[in-house]
């Protein structure tokens, strides 16, 4: 077992949120050190769109009318950020799109998305014809088009920029022990090594920072006290089409509903074009088996881009959970959540665009509990660290004709 020196705060879970404490408490003057059992961000955020969300499209529906709201709020953040004017100094992430589009093939959707750009004024421009993306360019007349003020990242790039801001040693392995010190004054974590499960660490910190994402419900579980039910999961399949004709980002809005039929982005396969494609449709998916689902999204883009083809594409599907704070009815919560169980917390950003204010929130918390930062920062001379993939660069996807 080897002993590691005592430090402010252990972060566990290195995706987006995780990586952003640690920036924040680094700069505070904290030490901290985080804990990963895998490729930092091997869970949600790898498995993201990458939107950061300014809040379009929860505007088409009055229930989500708050989260737009905080989704305003926190576009100004990562503005900052990307400007190199924040806390954390996001120059040099690499973008996918600095906007995307809200596209409708009907009437009826056209005035949703009409409503949802009068309630984001600022934030969203119909296009005129000629300056279509060439996506849409082989559209009928009834399509219409919109820009929407909301840009659209590389998850990967985001991990590795926001990993570089902050300080501290970082250690791979699975937690198996949360307890408090005997007298009170702190955490010990007892931590197995990922390269050797039989080698232990132990850690021993003033507060614990669960940012796992859905292992926050097994960390809460090991410390007593904590509530395991406190975490709640709602899954999507979703669709991945390799050797798509164009480059698109955007929604496909669906009447009166927050859900659009289809939201797309596009990543890159070593060089082939991949439609990433989640929105309604991935939340139906859920219960289909691969080919039914398949066959929904074959259906809903025909409906929604019934112009183009796709010679020689190929789809597979991916399944993953969203976590979050539990909430009554298992419904999204409008914004991020923080639950404090003593000394040691658990944080649930939501969504990726409300990163910056869920850390701040747990910062917060850190602070209340810890409010001298002891600069106990211990750094691991080699630190070899992973950051996950997208899924459609994972090995074992099952491809088939689209
Ligand atoms: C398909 C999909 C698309 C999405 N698209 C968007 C989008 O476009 N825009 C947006 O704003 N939001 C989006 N979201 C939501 C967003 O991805 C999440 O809110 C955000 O990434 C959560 O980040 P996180 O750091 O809390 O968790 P995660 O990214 O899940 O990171 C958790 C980390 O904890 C580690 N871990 C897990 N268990 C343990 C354990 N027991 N011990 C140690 N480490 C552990 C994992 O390896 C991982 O590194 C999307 C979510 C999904 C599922």
């Amino acid at each position: 077992m080897i002993s590691r020196p005592r430090t402010d705060v252990v972060v566990i879970g290195g995706g987006i949120c995780g990586l952003w404490l640690r920036a924040l408490l680094t700069r505070s003057g904290y030490g901290v050190t985080l804990i990963d059992r895998g490729p930092l961000g091997d869970g949600q955020t790898m498995h993201s769109q990458g939107i950061l969300h300014r809040g379009v499209k929860y505007a088409f529906s009055e229930s989500a009318r708050d989260t737009s709201e905080l989704l305003k709020a926190a576009g100004d953040r990562w503005d900052q950020a990307m400007r190199g004017e924040g806390i954390v100094d996001l120059r040099g992430v690499a973008s996918l799109s600095p906007t995307t589009y809200l596209w409708t093939v009907g009437t009826l959707d056209s005035l949703t998305a009409w409503t949802a750009s009068k309630a984001m004024r600022s934030a969203v421009h119909e296009v005129g014809r000629s300056g279509f993306p060439p996506v849409f360019a082989g559209a009928p007349g009834s399509v219409r088009v919109w820009s929407v003020d909301e840009p659209v990242v590389d998850p990967g790039s985001l991990l590795n920029r926001v990993l570089s801001q902050g300080e501290g040693a970082i250690l791979r392995g699975r937690v198996v022990r949360l307890t408090e010190n005997p007298d009170g004054s702190g955490v010990e974590v007892g931590v197995a090594s990922g390269d050797d499960p039989t080698r232990r660490f132990e850690v021993a910190a003033s507060c614990v920072v669960c940012t796992a994402g859905e292992g926050n419900r097994e960390l809460l579980g090991l410390w007593a006290g904590g509530d395991e039910g406190a975490c709640q999961v709602r899954p999507l399949r979703m669709a991945m089409i390799d050797g798509a004709p164009f480059d698109l980002y955007g929604h496909c809005p669906r009447p009166g509903s927050d859900k659009p039929r289809l939201t797309v982005t596009t990543g890159d396969r070593d060089g082939s074009r991949v439609w990433y494609v989640g929105g309604d449709v991935a939340e139906r998916g859920v219960g289909q088996a691969p080919a039914a689902f398949h066959d929904s999204i074959r259906s809903e883009i025909a409906r929604c881009l019934p112009w183009l083809r796709f010679p020689g594409a190929r789809i597979a599907s991916v399944m993953i959970n969203r976590a979050e704070g539990r909430t009554p009815g298992g419904r999204r919560p409008d914004g991020p959540v923080v639950r404090a169980f003593g000394r040691v917390m658990a944080v649930w950003p939501t969504k990726l665009a409300f990163t910056p204010i869920a850390a701040d929130m747990a910062f917060k918390e850190i602070h209340d509990r810890v409010p001298d930062a002891a600069r106990s920062v211990s750094r691991d001379p080699e630190i070899e660290v992973e950051i996950g993939r997208t899924p459609w660069s994972a090995s074992g996807v099952e491809w088939v004709r689209f």
